[in-house]
């Protein structure tokens, strides 16, 4: 097996997927399974899909090509907004995407009519976290243009906080697609299937008994794949963590001061270091770098070490209190959202399935 490689324990995420969607299930809420976080890595979508997630959401169309490639026959949503120039391959291998733009969605009617294909859109709004959506008071309106177009299928709303802006979900703020949605079937005389009402960090509001009712999806991607829920700050009760391990190969270990020698000027990123002076350090470098992993959303196993830092391709730890550490040995870390996201994006990273 090469190294590095991250180690995906299969069954854990097949238990997180199982847990949620029997959860949520319960509520009349079903899961999106969000697969954007490991690239749509097959095995892990198999788990999901073992769990009882029905549909699936990907922010990269080539993660959905491939799935289709895969075989994979369940519906399929971009959620992403869809480019323009994309709008082809979208209508062929996804059943839907979000969308927060009429001519988007124009450029996905007409090339869905070319191949005699309806493709299905929920309507992002905008509650305040300011990444994508229609401002609230202009929905209305742009749905009354999308029920104009041939080959589109209004399906319903959504929302997502917490990603960008860090705003947290609220009973508020998700309540504003609940009264958007009754206002749509006022005015348009239809039916709003769907009520999209956000990702993992929406599960504390079902917890607190706060989610407003009609809200029936959630798109979950980190509670399954992680058991976190890193915009809240906490664990998703009743699932579990440590499905994903990190494992890297010591290439040195020498003990050198702590301090370096000569005058400081910027690292290989353009940053200028600050040190502190500890005396001589026990300093062990493994095989992995910034080019692999986002090194901040790295915690060493054992606890006795400390990441130091890295560059493009080494990363140095403290291993002063771990004197049987030696060349060869393995170095394993526990990963959050954004590690697991780089490594599963680094073609350096060996991934490896164990049940
Ligand atoms: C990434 C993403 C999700 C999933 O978020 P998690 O926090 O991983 O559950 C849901 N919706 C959209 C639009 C996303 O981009």
């Amino acid at each position: 097996m090469r190294r590095p490689c991250i180690e995906i324990d299969i069954e854990k995420i097949k238990h997180n997927a199982n847990y949620l969607v029997n959860y949520c299930g319960e509520k009349g809420i079903e899961i999106m399974g969000v697969t954007k976080g490991v690239c749509a890595y097959l095995p892990v979508v198999q788990a999901m899909l073992e769990g009882g997630v029905k549909k699936l959401g990907d922010s990269r169309i080539q993660n959905i090509m491939a799935l289709r490639e895969a075989g994979v026959e369940n519906p399929i949503y971009l959620i992403r907004i869809p480019m323009i120039s994309e709008a082809q391959d979208v209508v062929y291998y996804a059943d839907g995407s979000l969308n927060s733009e009429i001519d988007v969605i124009k450029a996905l009617a007409r090339e869905a009519k070319k191949i005699g294909k309806v493709h299905k859109v929920i309507l992002m709004v905008d509650v305040g976290d300011l990444r994508e959506g229609v401002m609230p008071e202009d929905v209305l309106d742009v749905v009354g243009e999308i029920l104009n177009l041939e080959g589109i299928e209004f399906e319903g709303l959504g929302t997502n906080v917490g990603c960008y802006g860090a705003i947290l979900p609220s009973y508020e703020n998700t309540k504003i697609l609940v009264d958007l949605a009754a206002n749509i079937e006022k005015k348009y005389g239809i039916k709003v299937k769907t009520i999209s009402g956000g990702n993992t960090a929406t599960l504390s509001l079902i917890e607190r008994g706060k989610l407003p009712e009609g809200v029936n999806q959630l798109r979950v991607g980190e509670g399954i794949l992680l058991g976190t829920d890193v915009t809240n700050f906490r664990k998703v009760p009743g699932t579990v963590q440590d499905t994903m391990k990190l494992k890297t190969e010591v290439i040195e270990v020498k003990v050198k001061p702590s301090y370096p020698i000569g005058e400081i000027g910027r690292d290989a990123f353009g940053n200028i270091p600050v040190y502190e002076d500890k005396g001589p350090m026990r300093r062990a470098i493994v095989a992995l770098g910034k080019q692999d992993c986002r090194i901040e959303g790295l915690k060493p196993v054992d606890d006795r070490m400390e990441i130091l830092g890295a560059s493009s391709d080494h990363m140095i730890l403290d291993v002063t209190k771990c004197p049987e550490i030696k060349v060869g040995d393995v170095i394993e870390f526990n990963v959050d959202y954004a590690a697991m996201l780089s490594l599963m994006t680094s073609g350096y990273v060996e991934k490896v399935v164990i049940r």
